[in-house]
């Protein structure tokens, strides 16, 4: 059984064991964290004795800034050194995450936490902190991403297969017209005269045109398919909406469905992932249409608008019967769906898609019936 601590004589202030600097410095070296000082006035480093241990290093090489500099990676120097400089400046603390380089050239992730204080004359006259090790944290996120990242493409994979129908239909009607033009020039090239050859070189050129037009779908699909890194790029809005529509529509617009789009300010541009939003925008659009399938108003509308704070919000309405009462408040939650074949991972994945970006992801009632999925990006300079 547990005993709790009580107030008892043995256990009383007088006799209460006092937590001493040695006791603190034994503690901070079980649990693995090193511990630093600087002094501001001749640059000297002091490491704690557990240094070698948790950063791999002794502390006889960090006996300087520069020489502490020297086992920080070379790609992560800028930012520490930019940290300290801070801190030293300014006062106060600083918290920075960089590779050091141990002894046996293993690369390994350490946090460094440190507070400078001022003097009078606002020099700093003390500098101290502590590092730890924080590779296990790295390698978890990175799973974690890795993890995130299949799962977005499982999912994407799934939409494939669910537009499967959709999609060899859209592919269809170009090769079909391409067959019917050829068709066409073999008559006009049975009697060859002037009139027939400008026939046949007008239907040749159109058939041109819808190979390109396959070619076209064919590429997007490709591109929409295959795993990748996330690939974030300057893009321009009303090209990303125009674009990640192209293939969201395949199949929607034969169903009778109005579709508009308001794509905003031409020049509005975001950093992201082209192919991951259009995933979002795809998710959307597809929820939108089956929702909409038993209403009687069917009407899509898309839209773009820069707002107040530097985002752009992306609203995806439709007039469908609006969010289902029982699933409102876990919407967002992964495998909630109210659809006999819905996997209900759509709107997670959208959601986890945007916030990486640095967006927000929610969704409204429109007041005459129907739902609005709204989304943001922060937006860049071109
Ligand atoms: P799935 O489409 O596989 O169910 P999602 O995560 O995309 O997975 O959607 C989860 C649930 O959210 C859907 O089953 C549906 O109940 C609801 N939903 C999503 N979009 C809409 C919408 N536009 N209108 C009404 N309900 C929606």
């Amino acid at each position: 059984m547990q005993t709790l601590e009580r107030d008892s004589p043995g256990n009383g202030p007088d006799t209460q064991h006092e937590f001493s600097a040695d006791d603190l410095r034994e503690t901070l070296d079980e649990v693995g964290i090193c511990t630093w000082s600087l002094e501001p006035a001749t640059g000297r480093v002091t490491m704690s004795e557990n240094c070698r241990h948790v950063l791999g290093v002794p502390a006889r090489c960090l006996l300087d800034h520069d020489a502490f500099q020297a086992v920080v990676h070379p790609e992560d120097r800028t930012t520490r050194a930019a940290a300290i400089r801070g801190a030293l400046e300014r006062g106060g603390r600083y918290g920075v995450e960089y590779r050091v380089r141990q002894a046996g050239g293993r690369i390994r992730w350490v946090r460094s936490h440190g507070r400078a204080e001022l003097g009078r004359d606002a020099r700093p006259v003390r500098f101290r902190g502590v590092v730890y090790c924080i590779d296990e944290h790295r390698r978890a996120e990175a799973r974690l991403q890795r993890m995130q990242a299949d799962l977005i493409h499982v999912s994407r994979l799934s939409t494939m297969g669910e537009m499967a129908s959709a999609l060899a239909h859209e592919l269809n009607q170009p090769l079909g017209a391409i067959s019917n033009y050829a068709a066409a020039c073999d008559v006009f090239l049975a009697e060859p005269g002037e009139t027939q050859i400008a026939a046949a070189r007008a239907a040749l050129s159109a058939a041109a045109g819808q190979a390109l037009r396959a070619g076209a779908i064919i590429r997007r699909l490709r591109d929409f398919v295959k795993r990748g890194e996330t690939d974030r790029r300057i893009e321009n809005v009303a090209g990303l909406l125009s674009d990640a529509c192209a293939l969201a529509f395949i199949g929607v617009r034969e169903q009778g469905v109005d579709l508009r789009i308001e794509p905003g300010p031409p020049s509005i541009c975001v950093l992201a992932d082209r192919v991951q939003i259009q995933q979002v925008l795809i998710n959307l659009i597809r929820n939108a249409h089956e929702a909409m399938h038993d209403s009687g108003r069917r009407e899509l509308t898309i839209t773009a608008a820069p707002t107040q704070d530097g985002m752009v919000r992306i609203s995806v309405a439709d007039t469908g019967p609006g969010i289902a009462a029982s699933v409102a408040k876990t919407l967002f939650l992964p495998f909630v769906t109210t659809k006999p074949n819905g996997m209900g991972v759509g709107l997670s994945v959208s959601r986890s898609i945007v916030r990486a970006h640095g967006g927000d992801f929610w969704v409204d009632r429109v007041p005459g019936g129907g739902a609005v999925f709204h989304f943001t990006l922060p937006t860049v300079e071109d």
